[in-house]
């Protein structure tokens, strides 16, 4: 039942049939974790709490640092060195009182995760480490949980949303886990709005699911780039193999996937500028390998004239076609594939491996400028 009050607070929901009072009372019973009070969990958590979602929990063992106010709009000036979760939890609750909201001073591991995770109905990943978002998304995938992921990059953000038996989850999207490797906010700078706008976007999800309306990003990858002010969107499905979700998975219990190995591989992998490249390419003798993991029709538009083509969804299957002697040079549009890609060429055990930093953009820019450097990959 809804009192008067929240009646008067929520009357703008009540108003939309596909709410209304039945709706709103299952926001009020819903129970959301969002992990992380950062660029992203500022704005879900805010938005959440606006919405009068019942329970609210906030995982984050880190304090408010004067770096985090460019983005993290929980948090005011004020209150740089205090705990960002308990001070999440006062402002969600000055915002609405009618909720409850439970601060986690902890960092999410594989020993807590279940234990945080397990009375929630569904998961907001706002982490910034791909090694959190693995773990979160095997735990969402073994306990069953719904969960709204989200990433954010510089100019550019991704969202996908993973239901239980309803949709792939985000290992099938990349089975790799490539942490040490794709810098977080903190190494490579971010629009401090871009994650104001996947915040909102990942609450509006959430309502979504708890009020079992619309569509959600199930299967779907939606990505946005503010520079250019465009959004896309690439389909994926189930992969049968996947290490979690799949048929025979082999992850049945949380893990850490930030083994120490995972540095390892990022140390031994090679970081080309593309002059560094234009300038290798230049060498008489001993030519490397290039490998372009871009989708064949990004390939087709256009690609470095000594480069095969070998779409990253494909290269493990494929990378017997690479001759391990020589040095491989892995290249993609932005450089974010092109590092899972060498990443894999390392795990399977090829000794001389780099990639293009910044991709064919960067490749363009610096060194052929009138080259057009295809969009998007659409894969499926
Ligand atoms: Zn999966």
């Amino acid at each position: 039942m809804l009192t008067a009050d929240e009646c008067a607070r929520y009357s703008r929901h009540l108003s939309l049939p596909e709410i209304g009072v039945v709706g709103q009372e299952k926001i009020k019973t819903a129970r959301i974790l969002i992990v992380g009070a950062g660029g992203l969990g500022s704005p879900a958590s805010l938005y959440l709490a606006a919405a009068g979602v019942g329970t609210l929990g906030i995982i984050d063992h880190d304090r408010i640092d004067l770096s985090n106010l460019q983005r993290q709009i929980l948090f005011e000036s004020t209150q740089l060195g205090a705990s960002k979760a308990d001070t999440a939890r006062a402002r969600l609750l000055a915002l609405n009182p009618e909720i409850s909201v439970q601060a986690y001073n902890q960092k999410l591991t594989a020993d807590n995760a279940v234990q945080l995770i397990q009375p929630y109905d569904l998961v907001i990943d706002g982490s910034d480490r791909l090694a959190t978002r693995y773990l979160i998304n095997d735990v969402c995938v073994i306990l069953r949980k719904p969960l709204v992921s989200a990433a954010i990059y510089r100019f550019e953000g991704q969202a996908m949303t993973y239901v239980p038996e309803r949709g792939p989850c985000y290992r099938c999207l990349f089975p790799q886990s490539i942490d040490g490797m794709v810098p977080n906010c903190a190494e490579a700078g971010v629009l401090g709005v871009l994650p104001g706008v996947f915040g909102a976007l990942q609450a509006a999800e959430a309502l979504k699911i708890v009020l079992d309306i619309g569509t959600p990003l199930l299967g779907r990858l939606l990505t946005f780039d503010a520079l250019d002010m465009r959004w896309q969107e690439f389909k994926f499905t189930r992969r049968l193999d996947c290490a979690v979700c799949g048929e025979s998975a082999s992850i049945r219990t949380p893990q850490d996937s930030a083994a120490a190995g995972q540095s390892r591989v990022a140390l031994l992998i090679e970081r080309l500028q593309p002059r560094a490249l234009h300038a290798r390419l230049q060498l008489i003798g001993d030519p490397p390998i290039l490998i372009d993991v871009r989708e064949n029709h990004e390939y087709s538009v256009s690609h470095l004239p000594e480069a095969i083509n070998i779409p990253l969804r494909e290269l493990s299957q494929r990378l017997g076609e690479i001759r391990a002697a020589a040095t491989s040079i892995f290249i993609c549009r932005s450089g974010a594939r092109s590092l899972a890609a060498a990443s894999l060429a390392i795990e399977a055990g090829h000794p001389s491996v780099a990639h293009l930093e910044g991709g064919m953009l960067a490749w363009a820019q610096d060194i052929e400028p009138a080259m057009v450097v295809a969009d998007a990959l659409k894969f499926n």
